[in-house]
């Protein structure tokens, strides 16, 4: 496997290094209007702002060179875990750029807006088959927002029964994702940590203790965070229900189960989805994305309003007078554009297209940890699902070189690195998820790559302790980079 060599696009000055006195990026006629000095004088700048001056070829030249300091799912492998980095097909953003559809306005009249108003509906029916759940909000503008609905939801329900002051714990599995006790803590709910079994599921014993009158929920990452199916969920469900808990299920992995488990079907409460995963929408630095919140029918009261209805006339209107509403969540709709990509996504796919990209997630993965664990240490040998675990326990103890020196040196050959060190109950974990958009070459070349590595890391751990270098920086001190962030340029006169 070669390394990337980029010197050329290594070093890039800031653009106002780069301006030349005079020189242009335009031509423009001369205007054939008189000038118009009318602004009052006190809202006239003293002094010529410092802007950089160029042509057009440097400024093209300049932004395309930074454009390729990042890596993305275009440029090559990105087996983020937890994260679902897979192509999205262009087709999804050409149809979310449809003018009829970015130049809605969310203020128009419901007769104006019929169509968007179908598309929602169509889409909530879409992912309530996929699921079970009788209903779905689109408000949600994320995972964890979604999660903060869901529980919000359950929270409003044993208001409901009168029960609020009592039923305040929500257990949260070890191998939960970071978000989750987050979302518990937004809503004056309290979270309490269960250790997951030595083979990486959760145990009904290990949640009965908690079975009692305090119990408001169980949350819970299905496949978890170690990219386990949580076999047990169902007897597990049925022994929260009993206790007169909910159960929600943290549905950001569903790319593992799409197609082939409905969580209502298992006793699951509410869930969300994570469109900008599952769903197409490219994601990364933040955003847009959609965490639609599903909702069995005991739940549907509660729902963030408006909620989406079709009449006898076959007219789509929103349903605003819903007493018992949680209230809303987002602005209008939620991410529009996203929902619009999701639907074209399930649409293109079909239900049985949909179950194939989940069989083809996992058999990708599951390959990978195949060939991956006969050169990296896996601390849990339960099978896994989307995703698998590695750590760097053996690697560090016999060379020194610990998952994030891996990281790094991945960049050199234009890899993203996975996620590292989360989840938290592996030491030093290394957690890829190479999703079904990957081919078997794709695959094998990322094999090749960390094998590569690895003999490095013992002939010449330094040249890994080192990496990355051939990339735009070097080794950065995160700390710093994160807390002491330099964003503006000031001219030094
Ligand atoms: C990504 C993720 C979330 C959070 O989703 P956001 O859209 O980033 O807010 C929650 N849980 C799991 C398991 C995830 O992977």
């Amino acid at each position: 496997m070669s390394e990337i060599k980029s010197g050329m696009l290594r070093k890039e000055p800031l653009i106002f290094e780069k301006s030349q006195p005079g020189r242009e990026g335009f031509s423009l006629p001369p205007a054939e209007v008189p000038r118009l000095d009318k602004l009052p004088d006190s809202y006239l700048r003293k002094e010529q702002p410092t802007l950089p001056a160029l042509s057009e070829v440097e400024v093209i030249r300049h932004y395309t060179r930074l454009s390729h300091w990042n890596h993305c799912i275009e440029l090559g492998t990105y087996p983020l875990g937890s994260c679902t980095m897979k192509y999205n097909p262009k087709i999804n953003e050409k149809i979310a750029e449809i003018r009829g559809l970015t130049s809605l306005h969310p203020a128009q009249s419901q007769d104006d807006i019929q169509g968007a108003l179908e598309l929602m509906y169509i889409l909530e029916k879409e992912l309530c088959t996929l699921s079970g759940f009788s209903r779905v909000t689109l408000q949600p503008s994320a995972g964890a927002n979604g999660e903060f609905t869901g529980l919000s939801i359950i929270q409003k329900a044993i208001n409901e029964k009168g029960e609020a002051q009592n039923r305040k714990k929500v257990l949260i599995p070890d191998s939960a994702h970071g978000t989750n006790p987050a979302s518990v803590v937004l809503n004056g709910f309290k979270p309490v940590e269960i250790k997951s079994g030595p083979d990486g599921y959760l145990e009904l014993e290990s949640i009965k203790p908690h079975l009692d009158s305090q119990l408001a929920a169980i949350m819970v990452t299905n496949p978890n965070t170690l990219g386990i199916y949580e076999r047990n969920l169902r007897e597990i469900s049925k022994a929260v229900h009993k206790a007169g808990g909910y159960v929600y299920m943290d549905g950001a992995n569903f790319n593992a189960i799409m197609g082939v488990v409905k969580p209502a079907d298992i006793g699951v409460d509410t869930m969300h989805f994570n469109l900008h995963k599952t769903f197409s929408t490219p994601h990364g630095g933040g955003g847009p994305g959609a965490g639609p919140v599903g909702v069995v029918k005991a739940l549907e009261p509660y729902l963030p309003v408006p909620v989406i209805e079709k009449n006898e006339q076959g007219n789509y209107f929103l349903d605003i007078y819903r007493p018992l509403s949680i209230g809303k969540v987002h602005p209008f709709f939620g991410n529009y554009a996203v929902l619009v990509r999701a639907l074209v996504y399930i649409l293109e796919n079909g239900s049985r297209g949909l179950a194939e990209v989940t069989k083809r997630a996992v058999l990708n993965a599951r390959y990978l940890r195949a060939r991956l664990s006969k050169i990296l240490d896996i601390p849990y040998k339960t099978n896994t699902l989307h995703e698998a675990v590695f750590s760097d326990r053996k690697l560090k103890k016999e060379t020194g070189v610990t998952t994030m020196d891996v990281a790094k040196r991945l960049l050199d050959f234009g890899v993203h690195p996975p996620t590292v060190y989360f989840p938290l109950i592996v030491s030093g974990a290394f957690m890829v998820e190479p999703t079904e958009t990957e081919s078997l070459q794709d695959l094998d070349a990322f094999v090749d790559i960390v094998s590569q590595i690895i003999s490095e890391a013992k002939s010449d751990p330094d040249k890994v302790k080192t990496a990355p270098h051939n990339t735009g920086v070097g080794r950065l001190d995160e700390t710093y980079a994160a807390r002491s962030k330099i964003l503006r340029w000031k001219n030094k006169k």
